[in-house]
């Protein structure tokens, strides 16, 4: 193992960025080349057909048969140019990543031969082997099937030899067995509510969209390192190693020069992203080093949900390709940053509003504090369940550890947006409120100037923040799905409009004018959701006890968190979502998926820490006998003469001991969990009895990292894993 080791650091340390061939031609001339888009429509669907797709997918109108034979046959046409074979229906499982099943487009010919063949019914719905992927119980064993059904809003693209089709997954009863299903459900409650709310201010308005930017921060790894390392290979993190005496202190890889061989990474990344069609536009470095960050231009949601998923697929291709491993867990590394994912989201109109830009006059100023105050409620009743929407075993190393949001969910307007909600609040139609003008808000509910956008403070701390024209989600995990995060936001927005709609609609009835229902449901609301509202330092002990106070949730075990999903609120919230059966069974998968990821840690630790770390241990410690028996033979003083020698032999058998110890009452822990029945009982006792001895027997094994001779110790180490050259 120890020569692994030293292999692999001589080979990463002399290893040459890899050149990159780039087509000559300009980012704008290959971007979406790889991608069935309106462009190619154009050329291989007739016009009926495009035109009849279109309406489906903007009206929501539906895809029948024989319009699917259509586009079948195009996209079969188009895909054939272009070199493909074989297609897939690809799709989110209820796992990490996403599934796919290859398919040849080969059909008997009927003369013994074979013809390239894609029909629309192949196109339009499969019927993938569902039984290994998890269902929370949904199929009982007799009726394994599940189906794979096309979404035609997020188009078809190529990835290699294979054309891929974006589907959604359903039981045969109907029931969702993946992300996308009850994300589209979502963003199609959120667009029906908030255009209906709009309509009190813009009557033109015909469609509501959720805009999703996402951030996506990972590490890179060389891959003889990375194989040098079995817990990061096993479970994408390091479950042991001491802290590198150098790591992120000097704060000067933050934005720094991106090191060459990762430069060439990223420079063959951006090439497939581009002709994937996924607008790409900024890398840098993050503040750990050999940390890394991603985003593209946002787009709307369930596209841009599509394409991280298919970002995080070709940086791990394009990774290997460079001899790199990308990491994607929260948190890979103890003691320097993890990774997260911001989601940048907003709500847009067909008639170009941004509905979280303040605008230029009384009108647009009403419409956007109608929007921030309904999504400050919508946040606040559904808090525990935004959490638990971000909630995994992964992402519970980031959050709450002084680098990343707490483990609370609270809302930072920024002080601007602060004060003219606390005016608005004071506030009645009749007054034409002049906001401080020394700090030039004069909004009147007149004006709040567009230089709004470019002064909103920022406060790094909260896990949803207010930047100016949209909401940041900043507690997303590095893995994660964004679909499940945006899923409950939007769902949550979306229940709450429509709440605020009825009550508003309620005054009016009654004899009020529209504006002075607005005033009277939005002054309610501002004082309602008070408590969710916190500009202070997310990170500070005095928060975890405010927050108490103000009765957010503040629960901590991922596992009891996800009980936020079966809530009454959540229940409400997710009505014609997902049912409550749904939500229950969906449940079930994230107990299990929670158990079985602290399970494989536990394993994987308990065997490296008996089979490489004790035995090296005592190797080392008989060299230290060894010299001290021989000292004894030659020196009365051999104490004195050996007194370092003793103490370490004394030190390294503590540590094994307690090594030993503490592995095997682990396994005893893992034991009592494995025989509970249910999934939640035995996740929360992985949680309580199980992962604390991760962290136990790590200090045992970092402590003799640091006593070991160095020329003997087999895994690599911080300080070789974390400098790119
Ligand atoms: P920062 O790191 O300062 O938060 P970045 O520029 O890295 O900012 O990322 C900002 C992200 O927000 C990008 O993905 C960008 O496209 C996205 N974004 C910008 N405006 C909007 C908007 N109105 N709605 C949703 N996302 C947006
Ligand atoms: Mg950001």
């Amino acid at each position: 193992m120890t020569k692994l080791r030293f292999r692999a650091v001589a080979i990463a340390s002399e290893r040459k960025p890899m050149e990159v061939k780039m087509p000559a031609s300009k980012t704008s001339e290959y971007y979406g080349e790889k991608v069935f888009n309106r462009k190619a429509m154009t050329k291989y669907l007739s016009k009926e057909t495009f035109k009849a797709l279109h309406d489906a997918i903007d009206e929501g109108g539906s895809v029948n048969r024989n319009l699917a034979e259509h586009v079948a046959a195009g996209m079969r046409m188009w895909a054939l140019e272009n070199g493909v074979t074989h297609y897939t229906h690809w799709f989110h499982p209820l796992t990490d990543g996403t599934a796919e099943k290859h398919d040849a487009f080969v059909e008997h010919d009927g003369q013994g031969g074979l013809i390239e063949e894609f029909e629309g019914k192949l196109l339009a719905q499969q019927e993938p082997d569902a039984s290994s992927f998890p269902s929370g119980g949904l199929r009982n064993t007799f009726e394994a099937r599940g189906y794979s059904a096309w979404d035609p809003s997020s188009p078809a693209f190529i990835v290699g030899d294979t054309l891929c089709i974006p589907t959604i997954f359903i039981s045969y009863t109907g029931e969702a067995l993946d992300y996308k299903t009850p994300l589209l459900k979502a963003l199609s409650s959120v667009d029906k509510a908030a255009t209906d709310v709009v309509h009190y201010f813009n009557k033109d308005v015909r469609k509501v969209q959720s805009n999703l930017g996402w951030e996506q921060e990972y590490f890179l790894v060389d891959e003889d390192l990375f194989m040098a390392r079995p817990d990061l290979a096993l479970t994408g993190r390091t479950l042991m190693s001491h802290e590198s005496s150098k790591n992120q202190q000097l704060e000067d890889h933050y934005f720094g020069a991106i090191p060459e061989r990762v430069h060439k990474f990223m420079e063959e990344l951006e090439y497939e992203a581009y002709s994937l069609g996924i607008p790409v536009k900024t890398r840098h470095n993050e503040v750990a080093p050999n940390q890394f960050e991603l985003a593209p231009i946002y787009e709307e949601c369930n596209l841009a949900v599509d394409h991280n998923l298919l970002v995080m697929s070709i940086m791990d291709k394009v990774a290997r390709k460079h001899s790199f491993r990308v990491l994607f867990h929260e948190k890979p590394f103890k003691g320097i940053n993890g990774s997260g994912k911001h989601n940048n989201w907003s709500l847009s109109t067909d008639t170009g509003i941004n509905l979280l830009s303040p605008g230029k006059d009384k009108v647009e100023n009403l419409r956007f504090i109608t929007f921030v105050v309904n999504i400050l409620a919508a946040v606040y009743k559904n808090n525990g369940l935004l959490k638990a929407s971000i909630s995994s075993a992964t992402n519970a190393h980031r959050l709450g550890a002084n680098e990343a949001p707490p483990a609370i969910i609270s809302v930072f307007l920024g002080t601007q947006v602060s004060d003219i909600l606390d005016k608005f609040e004071k506030s009645s139609v009749k007054d034409a409120i002049v906001v401080d003008s020394k700090k030039q808000i004069s909004l009147g509910v007149g004006q709040i100037p567009e230089i709004l956008l470019d002064n909103t403070d920022r406060n790094r701390t909260s896990p949803f923040a207010f930047t100016g024209n949209r909401f940041e989600f900043r507690a997303v995990g590095s893995t994660a799905n964004c679909a499940s995060a945006m899923t409950a936001l939007n769902a949550s927005v979306a229940e709450q409009l429509r709440t605020f709609k009825q009550e508003v609609d309620a005054l009016i009835k009654k004899g009020k004018s529209k504006e002075e229902a607005l005033y009277e449901v939005l002054k309610k609301y501002i004082k309602e959701s008070r408590p969710i509202r916190f500009n202070g330092n997310g990170y500070s002990e005095e928060w975890k006890a405010e927050a108490k106070k103000r009765k957010l949730d503040t629960e901590t075990s991922v596992p009891v968190i996800y009980d936020c999903y079966t809530s009454k609120q959540s229940i409400k919230t997710f009505e014609g979502i997902l049912s409550e059966i749904e939500l229950h069974a969906r449940n079930e998968v994230k107990w299990e998926t929670y158990t079985k990821k602290i399970q494989i840690e536990s394993r994987v630790l308990g065997d490296l820490a008996l089979n490489h770390i004790i035995p090296v241990a005592i190797a080392y410690q008989s060299i230290l006998l060894t010299n001290v028996s021989k000292l004894k033979e030659v020196t009365d003083n051999y104490k004195v003469l050996g007194a370092e020698q003793l103490r370490l032999i004394e030190k390294v058998s503590t540590h094994v001991n307690a090594i030993n110890a503490k592995v095997h009452e682990m396994i005893d822990a893992r034991k009592l969990a494995n025989n509970i029945e249910s999934e939640r009982e035995k996740a929360i006792a992985y949680h309580d009895n199980v992962a604390p001895y991760l962290d136990e027997i790590r200090y045992h094994v970092d402590k003799l990292e640091l006593i070991v001779d160095n020329e003997m110790w087999p895994l690599a180490k911080y300080r070789e894993l974390l400098f790119i050259r």
